[in-house]
């Protein structure tokens, strides 16, 4: 058989498969689109939360998927390792992977997309000590450090009141993660939004798996029923406004909730929320690891690894480009 592209193996495992694979065993760190477009014909190993999203999502096309549920906490055997999940603090359901090698002895750990730091919904990530560690560094350069958080949720608040008796509050935010925070922060504004149906299903997930998020309406003809509309980014362009414009007659007032300063463009507003660890918290998170081996993975690997070396670590990027197996480092 050819080697796979762009898969991070273990075994007979692969973790969060970013290329067609052909291998039966799959971990699922969290159900965004990234980590769940390649998934076909496998067993999918994951949080019940994070099946119970991919599941929604995958309605219609989830022929030959069977998901393994693993706890937060439970221990998992499996061919030449054990398992064990934890909170990575990034999205419902979201988990950081320890791997204990029972061969070697060696610890794993992946974080996949975390957040250090306690979010409006979810206590961040707790650094887990390991003998390699496999970071995701999205927002690894100097240049991404964030604002407190409390401090944009309270100018997003105040932003929200003070538009929303001018006009249509249009929100924008991915369907799983940055939504739900927004339809809370809504509420925290006395207003229940109106947010699209791909956001209402997973908002009612996070209801049931107890995360306290307030009331939303789907988006059903219904506009007139509140000032805050909340939108998938991918739904937003100049069409949308002016249909809005059409029917709605009021002004609108937009912004974006991201960890992207420029983002912007189409939107009156800008927040830096994000759901990710900023450059300070990766640096964090690896000194309180203390691995022997760090390999980055995603956004500003090379530039995070080389910081890494400068700091005294061992670290390297993790190319993609071809199959690696974990053993193999
Ligand atoms: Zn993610
Ligand atoms: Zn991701």
């Amino acid at each position: 058989m050819p080697p796979e592209k762009n898969s991070l193996l273990f075994g007979k495992f692969c973790f969060d498969p970013e290329k067609k694979h052909s291998t039966k065993n799959v971990f699922l760190s969290h159900a965004h689109a990234d980590h769940t477009n390649f998934l076909k014909k496998s067993t999918i190993h994951s949080t019940p939360e994070t099946a119970e999203i991919a599941m929604k999502r995958f309605e219609g096309r989830a022929n030959g998927i069977r998901f393994e549920k693993i706890s937060f906490g439970e221990k998992k055997k499996f061919d030449g390792f054990e398992l064990e999940l934890f909170p990575s603090g990034h999205v419902l359901g979201s988990a950081q992977a320890k791997i204990f090698d029972t061969e070697s002895g060696n610890e794993t750990a992946i974080t996949s997309d975390f957040r250090l730091k306690d979010s409006l919904l979810f206590k961040g990530a707790k650094p887990l000590h390991c003998d390699t560690l496999i970071i995701e560094t999205t927002f690894g350069r100097p240049e991404y450090i964030f604002p407190k958080e409390e401090e944009v949720v309270s100018k997003m608040i105040k932003w929200i009141s003070e538009n929303s008796e001018k006009g249509l509050v249009v929100l924008a935010g991915y369907s799983l993660g940055k939504a739900q925070e927004l339809t809370k922060i809504s509420n925290e504004a006395g207003i229940v939004p109106i947010v699209h149906e791909s956001i209402f299903e997973v908002n009612k997930i996070y209801e049931k798996f107890g995360v306290k998020l307030g009331e939303s309406l789907p988006l059903n003809h219904n506009l007139k029923e509140s000032s805050v509309l909340i939108v998938p980014p991918s739904l937003v362009n100049k069409y949308l406004f002016s249909t809005l414009e059409y029917f709605d007659k009021r002004k609108i007032f937009s912004a974006i909730a991201t960890g992207w300063p420029d983002f912007g463009g189409q939107y009156d507003r800008v927040f830096c929320l994000s759901d990710h660890a900023d450059f300070n918290d990766l640096i964090s998170y690896v000194k309180q690891a203390n691995p022997r081996l760090v390999l980055t993975d995603h956004g500003f690997s090379e530039e995070f690894a080389r910081k890494l070396n400068k700091l005294g670590f061992n670290a390297k990027p993790l190319s993609r480009h071809q199959q690696r197996i974990l053993s193999e480092f």
